[in-house]
């Protein structure tokens, strides 16, 4: 009989395979970037042998929604991710991405705190992808475009210009498009538009990605609007981090899963995803009336620091938190700050009492401080309930993603904390929602984040453990898997991840990473 030779064996290991159902004991061989047998494996060689006895193996996970769209050009090695078995990134959301970017450059379009450092060499999206690929990712990235960056990039060109730039971004590697409603320029954005941008995606065959415009006292409508905009377009939908947001009415979460499952049953492909953490997180400029942000930064300083105008920002109609109408400060800490480091993982309110001052005026003060980084001030707060978690995450169609950045704690991202998910979200679901909570199977937990995202995604070989299929894969031990950071201490790495493969290379063994950086820009 023919002896098996590998270039990686995983042995001994329960696998489980993606597609939701049970594990199944099988050693997994694989040959450059493929998996090449599945099976009992016995007496093959191999050039690694990774141990997973006692052990779950399974499809390296995919984050279906993060924001890594700067910070993996500022350090590709995304140990955030790989040390807690992500071995995909789908970048672009909530209307931001950085392609297509106008000229001049605009720096609206960046998100974080390092963005602003990195160099623009791009114009199109098939420029940004060449450039992100060039930054060598550690993980795998797929982009979807943003409806913001279009509408930058399109100047006075209107609509025709935008759906013109969108098609461009499909045809040079974009595999879907995402509004972020609750956004400037999204929150300005007429139903048309997004409908026209929606259309696009349609016509791709890519996703629809919608941050709602609101996900509190006006959820019902937000929803609403996400759904007939899929109807209208014929554009395939997912609903970004669904759950609801301090202030929403009672039900809201079940309400919107009802209306999500009505439209499925009239024949709109919809679907979500949710976060699994109770903690939301957000720039703190969001808490500015869109007025107070026009002109850009330096006209918004300007304001801050008048007390007449102050007192009218108070009076924002649209808080992105509800949390601050109720003057729920308690429930607010600062999660990123260049000129306060210090105060990084305190509440507002203990700020504002240190500081002898309202908590609302501390707030604006903290921004005035922050000066030209105004805008990549960032802050946390107990915003979602895990009963609504729980609700959707026992939902079929529902995927599970981090909504943040791929970071590493060293190096140049080292203080750059995305969010409270950013080190240990699978953890939290594997760990706190799985094996805690009970509120799904194992199988089905591992499902939600990969063979359901890669399906959404349409990523074709990734997600799901087969013969030829793409060597994307985690070993983790799913009774020790445990988030471990804290707001105190956010860039932790959860406990129970193995061994992570990327493309048929190892990156993390026995839990240690290497300098290996495998990934690929998916979708081209
Ligand atoms: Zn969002």
């Amino acid at each position: 009989m023919l002896q098996d030779s590998f270039d990686i064996l995983i042995s001994g290991g329960e696998l489980i395979d993606g597609t939701g159902s049970p594990a199944f004991r099988a050693d997994v061989g694989v040959r450059g970037d493929r998996i090449v047998a599945v099976g009992d494996l016995a007496g093959a060689s191999a050039t690694q042998v990774l141990d997973a006895r006692g052990l779950a193996v399974a499809p390296g996970f995919i984050d279906i929604h993060t924001h890594s769209d700067f910070t993996l050009m500022v350090d590709g090695r995304a140990d955030s991710q790989i040390c807690q078995g992500v071995t995909t990134e789908v970048i672009g959301q909530c209307g931001f991405s950085a392609a297509p970017m106008g000229d001049p450059p605009d720096p609206g379009q960046m998100l974080g705190p390092v963005d602003a450092g990195v160099p623009i060499s791009w114009r199109s999206f098939g420029q940004y992808l060449d450039a992100l690929q060039g930054a060598r990712p550690a993980v795998n990235v797929a982009a979807f475009v943003g409806h913001g960056a279009l509408w930058r990039a399109a100047g006075s060109g209107g609509v025709t210009a935008m759906e013109r730039l969108a098609e461009q971004a499909f045809d040079e590697g974009a595999i879907g498009l995402s509004t972020g409603l609750e956004y400037w320029p999204g929150n300005e954005a007429p139903e048309e538009e997004i409908v026209a941008m929606a259309r696009v995606a349609a016509r791709r065959g890519g996703l629809y990605a919608t941050h709602v415009r609101n996900r509190d006292v006006d959820i019902e409508k937000g929803f609403a609007e996400a759904l007939r905009a899929a109807r209208r377009s014929g554009a395939r939908l997912q609903i970004s981090h669904i759950q609801p947001k301090f202030g929403a009415p009672p039900r809201a979460m079940a309400q919107a899963l009802e209306a999500i499952h009505r439209a499925r049953t009239d024949g709109v492909d919809a679907a979500f995803d949710v976060i699994p953490h109770d903690w939301a997180h957000t720039v703190v400029v969001s808490v500015l009336p869109a007025w107070a942000r026009e002109g850009g930064t330096p006209a918004t300083l300007q304001r801050l620091s008048d007390p007449v105008q102050r007192e009218r920002m108070k009076h924002n109609p649209k808080p992105i938190w509800r949390l601050v109408t109720e003057g729920r400060w308690e429930r607010i800490a600062l999660l990123q700050s260049a000129a306060h480091p210090e105060l990084v993982g305190m509440d507002i309110a203990s700020i504002a009492r240190q500081r002898g001052r309202d908590p609302h005026d501390t707030v604006f003060d903290l921004l005035l401080e922050e000066g030209e980084g105004l805008a990549q001030m960032m802050w946390t707060s107990r915003n979602f309930e895990d009963s609504d978690i729980c609700l959707c995450l026992r939902d079929p169609v529902c995927s599970v993603m981090s909504d943040t950045l791929a970071v590493s704690p060293a190096g140049p991202l080292k203080d750059v904390i995305g969010s409270l998910s950013g080190y240990g979200w699978t953890a939290r679901l594997l760990g706190h929602y799985t094996r805690e909570m009970g509120v799904l199977t194992l199988a089905e937990a591992v499902h939600r984040i990969t063979g359901r995202p890669a399906e959404r995604l349409r990523l074709v070989d990734r997600g799901i453990v087969r013969r030829s299929a793409f060597a994307d894969l985690v070993v983790f031990d799913p009774a020790a898997v445990r988030d471990q950071s804290s707001i105190a201490t956010p860039a932790t790495h959860p406990a129970g991840f193995r061994h992570v493969v990327v493309n048929g290379q190892v990156v993390l063994r026995e839990g240690v990473r290497n300098a290996e950086r495998p990934g690929r820009v998916l979708g081209r």
